[in-house]
């Protein structure tokens, strides 16, 4: 497997890369070992960044949607083409395994596809108003400079479904890729870059001191939009940070999913289920199905069905061969799973597998399955690895209202062998998606979002080009 390449490692704005203030090490959490240094922003090169999207956007507004769409889909072509190099990238400074992270480069190529074909299909409105004294015309336009911030969870991904609508949409931007995975995001400027992106379009940024720069672009009135994916901590955070000048925010934040199998589904379609929805990406999504909900009647042959297949997982090095479970992305995210596992050991919990650090360098945490009662704290938390504590239940209201009892509500799993049922219950869910009878529904075609404190907006689908688009009314005399 490559373990020498070349890392973009500068600040990407203006069409430039750059150096900034100093450096940040950037780490491979399989071995604990520095991979490169990448450069970091000052408030020169943030102030700089906001220039350039600033210049550049009423060039890029006008450019013809058509133009808009073919670099998109020149970008979605070097992706795919490009998609090992970048899978190993992902997997080196997240610690994902490389069938996962070449998994989340497809599906983060498909945002350029979809977008691509969204550019030009913009809709609008011709109306006749209602007194028949004028026509309603409504239009679409880009918002302007936004600002993208995206989470260390899925590198790619999370920058092209922002970048990708955003593109779309013709407006210009400054991405702010995590601290923790910022090659991935400056491979991505290159692929850009190389698909046509004009200058100052498309910029970098990672501030050496993230809070008060992104405050201080906040509150510039040249920048109009953020774009958070990330906890709903800082989400919240960034909401109030955007009050002050009225910037428009969409918010994609955390995640706390209930797995729901009524006593009437296919157990070993539910097993499957689950080990995707808990394992994809080594259970650190905002996906992850975090909270199983099980039929009593059916809770033993699942309980015993599901450990057999955790167990069974092979933890290692995410770009060694055989790996199925990669390292967490840092020992402080590792040991924030042990920490959540310990206290819900002592508050009841009996474990099946997993439950301990194992021996070793690297961030490694093993497939965990532990029963605990409907009240157990672990429940509360997005949990972030690989860990699925399982509660029983006897009736669907009362699955329902376990699965409600949460303040997320960015997605749910349910599974019966009954649609009219699992729809039911579906609809009684308060999330902003729900799959039936599948573990990953994720789908750039698809509206992905969440209600109660998961976010506000929505991303992919029809509506993710509008995140990035104001709505203008033109009233005409007739
Ligand atoms: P995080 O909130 O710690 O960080 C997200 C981003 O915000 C990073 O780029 C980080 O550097 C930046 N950030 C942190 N503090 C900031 C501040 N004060 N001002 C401005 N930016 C700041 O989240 P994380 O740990 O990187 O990612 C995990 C979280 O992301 C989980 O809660 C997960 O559920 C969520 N997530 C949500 C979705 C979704 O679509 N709903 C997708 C992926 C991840």
């Amino acid at each position: 497997m490559l373990r020498s390449m070349e890392f973009k490692k500068d600040l990407y704005i203006d069409g430039q890369w750059v150096s900034g203030d100093g450096y940040l090490d950037i780490y491979n959490p399989s071995t604990g070992e520095v991979i490169t240094q990448v450069a970091t922003a000052g408030d020169k090169e943030c102030e700089a960044a906001v220039a350039a999207a600033h210049r550049a956007f009423p060039g890029w507004a006008k450019t013809a949607p058509r133009v808009r769409a073919e670099i998109l889909r020149k970008a979605f072509e070097l992706v795919v083409a490009e998609a090992d190099h970048l899978a190993t990238l992902i997997s080196m400074e997240n610690g994902k395994v490389f069938s996962d992270a070449k998994g989340e480069v497809l599906y983060a190529a498909e945002f350029f596809r979809w977008f691509s074909e969204e550019a030009v299909r913009t809709p609008g409105d011709f109306r006749k108003s209602p007194s028949g004294d004028k026509r309603i015309l409504v239009t679409h336009q880009p918002i302007g400079v936004s600002l993208l911030i995206t989470p260390w969870n899925f590198p790619a991904a999370m920058a092209t479904r922002k970048i990708g609508p955003a593109l779309a949409a013709g407006c210009t931007m400054i991405v702010k890729p995590a601290g923790e995975t910022p090659l991935t995001a400056l491979a991505l400027m290159d692929i850009l870059e190389r698909a046509g992106v004009p200058k100052g379009v498309v910029n970098l940024v990672l501030p050496s001191n993230t809070g008060p720069m992104i405050s201080k672009m906040l509150h510039d009135p040249r920048v109009r939009n953020l774009s958070f994916t990330g906890s709903t901590v800082v989400g919240r955070l960034l909401i109030k940070e955007s009050a002050d000048c009225i910037i428009r925010t969409s918010m994609e934040l955390g995640g706390n999913a209930p797995f729901v199998v009524l006593d009437d589904a296919d157990i070993d379609a539910a097993v499957q289920g689950a080990m995707l929805a808990k394992m994809r990406n080594g259970g650190a999504a905002c996906t992850a199905a975090n909270r199983f909900y099980i039929a009593a009647s059916v809770a033993d042959e699942f309980t015993t069905k599901f450990t057999a297949a955790m167990s069974a997982l092979k933890m290692a090095d995410g770009l060694s061969e055989g790996a199925q479970l990669g390292a967490s992305v840092s020992i402080k995210e590792r040991n924030k799973i042990a920490e959540l596992v310990d206290s819900a050991v002592q508050g009841g919990g009996t474990l099946h597998t997993g439950g301990k650090i194992p021996d070793g360098a690297g961030a490694f945490y093993p497939p965990t399955v532990i029963s605990v009662g409907s009240d157990n704290l672990i429940l509360e938390h997005e949990v972030f690895g690989p860990v699925a504590p399982i509660v029983t239940f006897t009736s669907d209201e009362e699955a329902i209202a376990l699965a409600n009892s949460s303040e997320y509500g960015l997605i749910s799993y349910v599974y019966s062998r009954d649609l009219a049922r699992a729809i039911r219950t579906a609809e009684a869910i308060e999330s902003g998606m729900v799959a039936i009878n599948k573990g990953v529904i994720s789908d750039p075609a698809a509206p992905f979002g969440g209600v109660k404190q998961s976010g506000l907006g929505r991303e992919g689908g029809f509506d993710g080009i509008h995140e990035f688009l104001e709505t203008k009314y033109i009233g005409v005399e007739i």
